[in-house]
């Protein structure tokens, strides 16, 4: 019997393919964009040079100091750079961060154009982010949905393996989100995991064979049907923790969405019912948890939020700031459940 569910599709044209990035002025003159901003991740440098004389005299402004987590200052200034060029429209070239500095533009009213080269998904979701005084604050906004987003697997070759590594967990995080999250239905689940299967078997190549198309090319699709199925679905409790990590630690996103999710996967499971079998058949283990955290490890990837920046006193902060205004989660929690899920995810143990 299926329950009862409400579905809100994301309009966004998706330009997919090996050189894609080379069809990015075409897709400008279909949005009637002449004048635009390029906003890329500094160390897509080279691909942002050739992408500007790709945009020839369609580029009237260029910035390349993207930072992590969307701080509100630099917001400010780029959005004053937008305004006294007259620029119409916006461009991003590079991971989340670009796409999260484009969508903050795109409040505004700018179109948004975006050229993603992680796995962040960000592209495909009507959710902003941005950060001030150590919080962020996330909001959704229709607005910020880009207008056609241009996939170029070959943009990702240069991924260092870890980035590869860690940025495929944070869409594989957005696939058992979507799965569990109050908004889980119908449209998105079979596309969560079919994705969530892509991403697990894709990024061990693709960090392993990096200049690869094939790997490339399916991590790339999953990533972005990730962020689509989040989109549709709703984020939840492992969202939740990652904000709050991020925006008071600047603890580094994709990395700490790696850390984290074994242990929130292990939490909900047993509240999952026939669900935690389709997961973990999608992650290809016995158990999804654990299939998730010997993933992360294969992988390379640091298990410890201490590690990864957060200090020990940020488990009591943490779990008071998220219990205080708690997310929808299958499995009910209080502050001394998330006390125990932090602590164990802050140490790096298994879940
Ligand atoms: P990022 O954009 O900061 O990129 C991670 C690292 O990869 C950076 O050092 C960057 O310079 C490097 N990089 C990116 N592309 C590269 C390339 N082609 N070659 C070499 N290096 C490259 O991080 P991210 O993980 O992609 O995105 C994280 C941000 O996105 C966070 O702020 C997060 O909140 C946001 N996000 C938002 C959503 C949403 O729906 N709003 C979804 C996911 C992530």
């Amino acid at each position: 019997m299926t329950e009862p569910f409400t579905y809100q599709g994301v309009p966004v044209r998706v330009v997919f393919g090996l050189g894609a990035r080379r069809c990015l002025a075409d897709e400008l003159d279909r949005l009637r964009l002449g004048q635009v901003l390029l906003i890329a991740t500094g160390s897509t440098r080279r691909a942002a040079d050739a992408m500007a004389a790709l945009l020839d005299d369609r580029l009237t402004w260029r910035v390349d100091g993207v930072r992590r987590h969307v701080p509100a200052e630099l917001v400010e200034r780029v959005t004053a750079d937008a305004q006294r060029v007259g620029a119409d429209g916006v461009v991003t070239l590079g991971g989340g961060s670009a796409t999260g500095l484009g969508k903050a533009l795109a409040r505004s009213g700018l179109p948004l154009v975006a050229v993603p080269t992680t796995y962040a998904g960000s592209e495909m979701t009507p959710i902003w982010g941005m950060t001030s005084a150590g919080h962020k604050e996330t909001g959704r906004d229709a607005r910020v949905l880009p207008r056609t987003v241009v996939y170029d697997p070959e943009l990702t070759y240069g991924l260092p393996p870890l980035v590869t590594a860690a940025s495929g967990m944070n869409a594989l995080a957005h696939c058992l989100e979507a799965l569990w999250s109050a908004g889980a239905n119908p449209f998105a689940s079979p596309l969560a995991l079919e994705a969530a299967r892509a991403l697990v078997e894709a990024i061990p190549v693709c960090v392993a064979e990096p200049e690869n198309p094939r790997p490339r090319s399916r991590a790339l699709v999953a990533a972005g049907q990730a962020g689509m199925a989040l989109a549709t679905a709703g984020t939840g409790l492992h969202h939740r923790l990652c904000h709050v990590l991020g925006g008071r630690y600047d603890l580094p996103h994709a990395e700490t969405h790696a850390a984290l999710l074994p242990h929130v996967v292990g939490f909900n499971e047993p509240a999952l019912g026939p669900l935690a079998a389709r997961m973990a058949v999608a992650v290809g283990s016995g158990r999804a948890s654990t299939g998730v955290h010997d993933l992360a490890v294969r992988l390379g990837l640091e298990p410890s939020l201490g590690a990864l920046g957060m200090p020990d006193d940020g488990i009591v902060e943490v779990a008071a700031e998220v219990a205080a205004n708690p997310p929808p989660n299958p499995r009910p929690f209080d502050e001394a459940a998330l006390r125990s899920l932090l602590r164990a995810a802050w140490e790096g143990e298994g879940p």
